[in-house]
């Protein structure tokens, strides 16, 4: 399918690997010039290289900690007028409930809901005055169903899905289309580190965490990067102008519920 998107410019935030990753290439592979961003310079050099290998689109990375200010602006000056925003950052750690206090909770809350926001606001009125952009955030299947250890993500995203809501609503008159993706178990890096976590709590090796975690997925394996990247291009193509402050679940199933 054409995604009719060739030539547009892109910011995928949190690129280098896993998730962004996977739509920073399904990006490049539907012909959008990227600015790729990560926090490691040299695993952010290496993933630019494969796309710009790969595919015929320009690509400019900038290392830098998009969850601090300093390090958000140095990207959006780098970024400059973009069509589409693909919002991501690293995930808060997992815990109990009694082991948070302000200071894990503001952190949360910086990465994964102060600032997609703030990217949203910054570009945005770009794109509004263009008529034409597409946002995707990366969110987590933890707000459509609690995922008790990960509380702080469970929070955090979820203050974000509620600004989204309302937000796409206003800026979808402009032809501005705000999605967010809500990953469930994909084999990332990040998959890997809460497999670690479940194999230390239980006393398991990784091989039977990762079995365990895969049992309770009904397509019974984690999802890839890949596919998750496809889905988040087709949304930020011109196909999906009427899909407005959407969740779109990608979890094999593992949620139980109808809707
Ligand atoms: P990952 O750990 O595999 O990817 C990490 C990437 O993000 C790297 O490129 C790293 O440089 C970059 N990064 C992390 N923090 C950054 C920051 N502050 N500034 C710039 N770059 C940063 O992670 P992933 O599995 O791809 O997950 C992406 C997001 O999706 C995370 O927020 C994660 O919590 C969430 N999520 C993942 C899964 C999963 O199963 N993988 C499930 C639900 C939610």
């Amino acid at each position: 399918m054409d995604l009719g998107i060739a030539g547009k410019r892109a910011l995928v935030c949190a690129s280098s690997k896993g998730l962004g990753r996977g739509c920073a290439e399904a990006l490049a592979e539907a012909g959008v010039d990227l600015v790729m961003n990560a926090r490691g310079a040299e695993a952010l050099e290496a993933a630019a290289a494969d796309i710009r290998a790969r595919f015929d689109v320009s690509v400019t990375t900038v290392a830098a900690d998009i969850v601090s200010e300093a390090g958000r602006a140095e990207v959006l000056e780098a970024a400059g007028a973009v069509d589409i925003l693909v919002t991501n950052a690293g995930g808060p750690p997992p815990g109990l409930w009694s082991d948070w206090y302000r200071e894990d909770f503001i952190g949360a809350l910086d990465a994964n809901m102060l600032t997609p926001i703030a990217l949203m606001s910054a570009l945005m009125p770009g794109m509004i005055d263009r008529g034409w952009g597409r946002v995707v955030n990366i969110t987590s299947q933890s707000v459509k169903a609690p995922i008790p250890q990960l509380g702080l993500s469970n929070a955090a995203r979820t203050g974000l899905t509620g600004y989204v809501a309302g937000t796409a609503r206003q800026v979808a008159p402009h032809g501005v289309v705000v999605n967010n993706l809500q990953p469930g178990i994909h084999a990332t890096d990040r998959a890997v580190s809460l497999d670690g976590g479940v194999a230390q709590a239980q006393g398991i090796s990784m091989e039977d965490a990762k079995a365990q975690r895969e049992a309770t997925i009904p397509a019974r394996r984690y999802g890839t990067a890949a596919e998750f990247g496809q889905t988040c291009a087709f949304l930020c193509s011109q196909h999906a102008g009427f899909i407005i402050g959407q969740n779109i679940l990608l979890d094999g199933g593992a949620t139980n519920a109808t809707m």
